[in-house]
């Protein structure tokens, strides 16, 4: 089968990475707790930024969040290594800017998951996502972003929200943790 997946904040933890970094950047402590409550995707009100000067941290730290320590979640690698060991094809589908392809490919890499060059879609706009996925005849897409979530769901696919604070009102099948992805395959086959 086919398997597509977002990378920030599907696969990996760059919200919380960043909102890390916000705060070493800012000489803050704001504490986990209220990231977890922040229902937006943006974490800038948190620290009582503007918008503007939101978007002016996340891009001047852009290079760190992307490409230093950001954790994957747990079980991601591992999960995504046994799909494509049991020889289902693993794509990856992401709006980071074009300019961050290859760095993002070797940093996937780096961290474990499997990346094979003609499976790496990059650079395309949210609303474009679901071009790609058509185009590719996916069984299954993973995402957490409400904006691309809502365009995929008269696709003849199995559409699934990685959880998080703000997808909360989107009723659609979601996965928790990485862990649960073997008995929802199962589940639908
Ligand atoms: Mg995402």
């Amino acid at each position: 089968m086919k398997f597509g997946f977002d990378i920030d904040d599907t696969l990996i933890n760059l919200r919380e990475y960043a909102f890390h970094l916000y705060n070493k950047k800012l000489n803050k402590n704001v504490q986990l707790d209220v990231f977890h409550t922040i229902k937006t995707l943006e974490i800038h009100e948190a620290f009582d930024l503007t918008a503007e000067q939101g978007s002016e941290m996340w891009n001047s730290l852009q290079d760190e969040i992307y490409f230093s320590a950001c954790p994957p979640f747990p079980h991601a690698v591992e999960t995504l290594q046994e799909l494509e060991r049991q020889g289902h094809e693993v794509y990856y589908i992401t709006a980071r800017d074009k300019e961050f392809g290859e760095r993002t490919k070797k940093w996937l890499l780096e961290n474990g998951f499997p990346v094979n060059d003609d499976r790496f879609y990059c650079g395309m706009k949210d609303p474009e996502k679901i071009n790609i996925i058509k185009e590719l005849d996916l069984d299954y897409y993973f995402d957490d972003k409400p904006a691309v979530l809502e365009t995929l769901l008269d696709l003849p696919l199995q559409v699934i929200a990685k959880d998080n604070s703000y997808n909360q009102h989107l009723s659609i099948p979601r996965l928790t943790s990485w862990s649960e992805l073997e008995a929802i395959v199962k589940q639908n086959s």
